[in-house]
Order: C-alpha cells, then sequence, then structure tokens
C-alpha cells in the first residue's frame, strides 16, 4: 500500500517542480491530478504556488512598463545633456 501512495504522491520537491514547470510546458493528465491532488493537501506547495503565481504577475507588469519607455527619447535627453 505504501509504494502505491508513494507512486500517486508526490514529494514537495516535485510537486513545485511541477508548479512551474507547467507554467512553461504542457504536463501529463496524471502529473496534473498527482499535482491537484498534492496541493489539496499540503499547504506548503499551495502557497508556494500563490507566491510563484503573484512574483509572476509583478514580473509580467514590469515587464508591460519597461515596453512603454521610449528609448529614442531617452537618447536625445542624454546627447543633449551631453552636449550642454
Ligand atoms: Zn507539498
Amino acid at each position: 500500500m505504501k509504494k502505491i501512495m508513494n507512486a500517486i504522491m508526490l514529494s514537495c520537491m516535485n510537486a513545485t517542480c511541477l508548479i512551474e514547470k507547467k507554467k512553461l510546458v504542457p504536463i501529463s493528465l496524471i502529473k496534473k491530478m498527482q499535482l491537484s491532488m498534492h496541493l489539496s493537501m499540503c499547504d506548503g506547495c499551495d502557497n508556494y504556488q500563490k507566491q510563484s503565481d503573484f512574483i509572476d504577475m509583478l514580473l509580467s507588469k514590469q515587464q508591460e512598463n519597461t515596453k512603454m519607455i521610449d528609448t529614442f527619447l531617452l537618447e536625445e535627453k542624454i546627447f543633449k545633456k551631453l552636449n550642454a
């Protein structure tokens, strides 16, 4: 019975790896079910997933803000200050 449970249940290390992996590549249905089962029972990994999602959201906002900077305008300002 213990061997079957070990095969079904993910360790916390494997669960957190899957949390990150599923953001980048699709994972199998079995892995999704294992992860879902683990997250329903493990508060630590559930919190990890929430914090990881929050960090990703902040980073994506940061990237959006970075894209809006007009580098040409900045370059002009720098040249004007250099030549002043
Ligand atoms: Zn866990």
